[in-house]
């Protein structure tokens, strides 16, 4: 039995796609995932004088409205029954975040008990033996073994064993 410590946005849910629709509001413009996969997603958001997203993630409503990324609950709900799973995320940063994640946990990850759900800031002091992160600053200080979920914005990161999908994050667990 394992301890996995698994992240919310960009790995449960899919914050990417939320962000790249309010960039396309904000700036008229239509860009899709696709456009990262060689471009640095954050030297472009902030290059050419764009609108910037972010100011929207502290805005109600933003977190508590993300869809679930595709075989996330099936694979959790799997994974919660051999192991010990946690969900962490640093939301601490959001403050209206914190009620909107805990129910859209209970909404969508209801076999995710409130005692293996942790709202945080730094995720350097979390200890287990797999960590599910789409950040490098997350997955570098972790002792153990470390799994980046791929994303927009991490695309050009190499030096970790990358998964694109749920459905791969079930084989290397079940294999
Ligand atoms: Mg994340």
């Amino acid at each position: 039995m394992k301890t996995i410590i698994i992240d919310m946005d960009d790995v449960l849910a899919d914050a990417s796609a939320r962000i790249l629709e309010i960039f396309n509001e904000l700036n008229e413009t239509s860009v899709d995932k696709n456009f990262f996969n060689e471009r640095d997603f954050y030297e472009f958001i902030n290059s050419n004088g764009h609108k910037p997203y972010r100011p929207q993630l502290f805005e109600p409503g933003f977190f508590g409205n993300l869809k679930v990324m595709p075989d996330a609950q099936e694979v959790v709900k799997e994974l919660s029954e051999k192991h010990k799973v946690y969900v962490v995320s640093a939301a601490t940063e959001f403050p209206n975040s914190l009620r909107e994640k805990y129910d859209w946990m209970a909404e969508h990850f209801p076999f995710i008990s409130w005692k293996n759900f942790m709202l945080c800031g730094d995720k350097s002091i979390v200890k287990g033996d797999v960590m599910i992160d789409d950040h490098e600053k997350n997955l570098k200080t972790f002792q153990g073994e470390t799994l980046l979920f791929d994303a927009m914005h991490n695309k050009l990161l190499t030096g970790y064993h990358r998964v694109y999908n749920w459905q791969e994050i079930h084989k290397y667990f079940f294999n």
